[in-house]
């Protein structure tokens, strides 16, 4: 060896161990990171938990100003910060992360507010974070705020990082949600688009991650929603004296138009969204469920398999327009004949259906002159009647779509990612209806038949929410980087 080659060999050996040096350095920083992004996002969940945040009696403003105050102090400019609300009680809080501008901006939205909760029907206090058995424990640990925690969490780890996203990531943590008259999407749209006008939107708050005993099932991506409307059956008669009854009474007519109801279905509807459910969801099933789920997702769909399918609520509910009765009232007096009775009729519209359709096969349905159907008034946040109109389901955007499931290699190799169709409704219903294409993405996963949202002791496991917050970050760098 010359003396050139023992120096040239010599400074390979000395580049190649300053390298790994420098790689066990950026491997130990990144992994600080993380750690230090975990407590942050604990101490936000802890921190979100314990304001309360329900319609009665907490204060959503409460929770924006606090969430506010944390991006402020991680060096996010308060001119990028607004906290703002049709009333003081319930402001929601935007926060803007600039990037370079090449593309469009993506709005990140979760609510803020929670569901109401009773200290005695709770095993723990719901409004004080307890970790128990490997489980976070609260009214709002599943639905949402670990989903607003992981969200203001990574936005500050990314900037603390420097990262330069190559458009603005724009995060809206909102009010009313669960009900109240304030929404703060609905809102924010209509009073603010400025600040939340985006290319798509991703809610944390639908596309559930499945598991089932501990086994991860599937990522969810919620690309579509079912409409709510409802109609009201009234049947309105002269009365009388209950002594010499007659036929013609309020309450038979519209008792036989409820039976009526009963028995009938509406026609099936298959879409983009849920044909992808269907074939992705035959692949996981077996024996006949899997084969009816790939009867159904061909064009045109198998009738007898959709007949067996439709026998398990949820996939009837994934196939057609549903409506169903869920309150009554109806007479005056118990020695009177009535001279109303009135039945609410709730309807969950399949996307693309028009509302005015289904009220004429209501209408159809009832089959009686003398039962009215009406569709029954909304009202938007200003108190303002809102007209019905269709949700249209989000395209599946390739660019989304390719973002998790690179994301899904590096966190869980082989989840495979499933579009679904929500047969309830979220806050994504107003950014589609905006012309905002809405993909609910939760980040997490949640135990299948272990859902406690709305109700109690109400938990998520707490290394699923560790996990989650390393998706979250990884999901939030790869829709911003260029590529
Ligand atoms: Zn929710």
């Amino acid at each position: 060896m010359t003396k050139g080659k023992q120096w040239i060999l010599a400074l390979t050996l000395m580049m190649a161990l300053a390298l790994s040096g420098a790689a066990q350095t950026s491997d130990q920083s990144r992994e600080a990171a993380r750690r230090s992004t975990y407590q942050l996002a604990h101490d936000l969940l802890k921190q979100l938990i314990e304001i309360n945040t329900t319609d009665s009696v907490g204060n959503v403003s409460t929770a924006s100003e606090a969430m506010a105050k944390r991006l402020r102090e991680a060096g996010f400019p308060a001119t990028d910060i607004v906290v703002d609300g049709p009333n003081a009680r319930k402001k929601n809080v935007v926060v803007r992360y600039h990037g370079t501008g090449k593309r469009k901006p993506i709005l990140f939205i979760g609510h803020l507010d929670v569901v109401e909760a009773l200290r005695e029907d709770w095993t723990t206090d719901p409004f004080q974070l307890v970790e128990k058995d490997g489980y976070f424990y609260d009214r709002g640990t599943e639905d949402m705020k670990e989903g607003d925690a992981m969200l203001v969490a990574n936005f500050i780890r990314l900037k603390k990082e420097g990262f330069v996203p190559d458009r603005d990531l724009i995060l809206a943590l909102t009010a009313d949600e669960e009900g109240g008259s304030s929404n703060g999407v609905d809102w924010l749209l209509r009073e603010h688009r400025d600040w939340v006008d985006a290319e798509y939107c991703i809610n944390l708050d639908a596309g559930e991650f499945e598991k089932e005993k501990g086994k991860r099932l599937l990522a969810g991506i919620q690309a579509s929603e079912k409409v709510y409307v409802d109609f009201q059956f009234e049947s309105l008669n002269p009365g009388g004296h209950s002594s010499v009854p007659t036929p013609d009474n309020a309450i038979y007519h519209l008792a036989g138009a409820l039976a009526r109801l009963q028995s009938f279905s509406f026609p099936v509807r298959v879409n983009e969204i849920t044909r992808n459910f269907f074939e992705r969801n035959a692949a996981l099933a077996s024996g006949q469920v899997s084969a009816d789920m790939q009867a159904v997702a061909k064009d045109p769909p198998d009738p007898a398999a959709i007949e067996r399918l439709s026998a398990s609520p949820y996939y009837n509910s994934l196939l057609h327009t549903t409506c169903v009765a869920t309150m009554l009232s109806g007479g005056h007096a118990p020695n009177a004949l009535p001279q109303t009775a009135r039945a609410n009729v709730n309807c969950r519209i399949f996307p693309g259906d028009a509302p005015e359709d289904v009220r004429k096969a209501l209408e159809q349905v009832a089959n009686d002159p003398k039962v009215k159907v009406t569709a029954v008034t909304q009202r938007s946040t200003d108190g303002k009647v809102s007209p019905i109109v269709t949700v249209p389901p989000s395209p599946l955007l390739p660019e989304v779509t390719q973002a998790m499931e690179r994301t899904l290699a590096v966190a869980w190799p082989g989840v495979p990612l499933i579009a679904s169709m929500s047969t309830g409704a979220t806050d994504g219903h107003y950014t589609r209806i905006a012309g905002i294409p809405t993909y609910g993405i939760s980040c997490m996963f949640f135990e299948l038949n272990d859902s406690r949202a709305h109700g109690k002791d109400e938990r998520i496991g707490i290394q699923d929410f560790y996990d989650g917050v390393d998706f979250n970050y990884l999901l939030l760098k790869g829709l911003s980087t260029p590529r």
